[in-house]
């Protein structure tokens, strides 16, 4: 339902929304509401201080956790050290994507052409070492003076014999989202056109192993019985991605960022996707359920109900413990992606968390969908928002916690609430059973903690100050 639109009327927060063009991108669940498109997957709103970061920033966040890969941020020195070992993401090898290299251009560039620039760092990071592959990424600046970003790739590879590939991410050119295409497209550049071979394994794409998250779920995976040819991108090597067109099935994590690769690799190798969410019991459970029936492996679902039942065992008394103590706790959701607000309603949900207000960067009118379907009658929902309304609903519904990534956090402490990260500065994994535990202690100790009494305490203090100033 969108907030502008007839059964959205009794919405008392509609009319007070700061920029009018944004109203039709929230909407108040109501249950009697009809199914209907929320506007999302929209350009952002002018004026609008959006929380998606820019093409560019979208394509680093998805390649840069391959290890050996090197990455050249062709453009002003401030694009590469925006995104500097952005994502938190952890190898069990190399280290070298923790590295940017830029070609640093200046005035003199920008009126000349940036390519021999280019072309002379390609020359020098091959020099110094000898890396297999390369990313070339075009930053705002490249999308303006029209270097032939392709034409310095082809040049070098023929050079050099290795894959050097172009990324098309002016940070103009659309937002976040656009950058996961461009990342996309370059995975499939690097994968080639056809499948070589076949080999008896899934593809996991779109878990970025934060905080090692990826060696949880592959050792599930290992239990039953199902091997992974190629992780993407989290831990994944050069040698391990040129797998990627062998395999049985596909299986997506992050729905926003990979459903556009796991639709192409369908395409061009025959590979089925299915969309898996490892956050929380509930969907844990079902995807590993799943993955086991996609690949039609009777064995490997009946591991999957053991290895459930066991791990189900293990994590029960403390998941019990954080029911108790989060009851009646009200939360903010604002994530990138529509797969991961899902699962943190139904992980809420579960906790005996009231989920007050849910929003995302870039959800699809599928995910609001079933946001609407999961979420409480009166949850505020937001596409695309901005501090500002984040902070007026967070105000309106008086929450205890605000779940989200690096740019909400300030907003959560100042107006008084506990925050958790679940993006990727997150220090312990939040995935699988393990993870539903981390998250409910986490959830716990922040919301919980005397700090926002004391903080509560001495706010009414101060107001009484002020007016006995007046
Ligand atoms: S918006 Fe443009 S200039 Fe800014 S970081 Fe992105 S690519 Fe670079």
């Amino acid at each position: 339902m969108k907030c502008g639109s007839d059964e959205a009327k009794g919405c008392s927060m509609n009319n007070t929304v700061p920029i009018a063009e944004r109203e039709k991108f929230i909407f108040i669940n109501s249950k009697n509401g009809k199914k209907g498109t929320v506007m999302c997957d929209e350009e952002s709103v002018s004026g609008s201080v959006s929380q998606r970061a820019c093409v560019y920033c979208g394509a680093r966040v998805v390649l840069n956790p391959i290890t050996d890969a090197f990455h050249i941020v062709h453009g002003p020195i401030g694009c590469a050290s925006y995104t500097w070992d952005i994502r938190g993401s952890l190898s069990s090898g190399e280290e070298v994507y923790r590295n940017s290299f830029s070609t640093d251009l200046r005035e003199r560039d920008i009126i000349f052409g940036g390519e021999k620039k280019l072309a002379s760092a390609i020359d020098e990071i091959m020099e110094k070492f000898s890396p297999k592959l390369i990313f070339i990424y075009s930053t705002c600046i490249v999308g303006v003076i029209g270097d032939d970003v392709d034409a310095v790739c082809r040049t070098a590879e023929k050079k050099y014999g290795i894959r050097v590939i172009p990324v098309k991410s002016p940070g103009f050119a659309g937002h976040k989202s656009m950058g996961y295409k461009a990342a996309c497209e370059a995975l499939v550049t690097l994968f080639g056109n056809e499948k070589k071979g076949k080999v008896d394994g899934i593809n996991y794409l779109g878990d970025f192993n934060l905080s090692g998250e990826i060696w949880i779920l592959t050792e599930y995976l290992k239990k039953m019985g199902i091997n992974i040819v190629s992780k993407i991108t989290g831990d994944s090597s050069y040698e391990e991605l040129k797998n990627a067109p062998k395999a049985r099935l596909n299986i997506v994590q992050c729905a926003g960022s990979m459903v556009y690769l796991a639709k192409r690799m369908e395409e061009l190798y025959g590979i089925p996707y299915i969309k898996i969410s490892f956050f929380g019991l509930e969907d844990t459970k079902r995807s590993l359920l799943a993955i086991a029936d996609s690949l039609g492996d009777k064995d490997a679902y009946n591991k999957a109900l053991l290895l459930i039942k066991n791990e189900e065992k293990k994590v029960k008394e403390d998941l019990d413990y954080f029911r108790m103590k989060l009851k009646g706790k009200k939360a903010a959701i604002y994530v990138g992606g529509g797969f991961k607000a899902i699962s943190l309603i139904k992980q809420f949900n579960d906790l005996g968390i009231n989920t007050a207000i849910v929003g995302t960067q870039t959800g699809k009118p599928e995910d609001y969908e079933i946001i609407r379907e999961i979420s409480d009658e009166g949850t505020v929902v937001l596409d695309d928002t901005n501090p500002y309304e984040l902070e007026k609903f967070m105000k309106e519904k008086d929450v205890d916690i605000l779940v989200g990534g690096v740019k909400e956090r300030p907003l959560a402490y100042k107006l008084g609430a506990a925050f958790c990260d679940h993006n990727h500065e997150r220090k312990h994994p939040l995935c699988g059973f393990e993870g539903a535990v981390n998250f409910a202690r986490e959830i716990h100790q922040s919301a919980n903690s005397p700090v926002w009494n004391i903080i509560k305490n001495e706010r009414k203090g101060s107001e009484w100050l002020w007016q006995e100033a007046l």
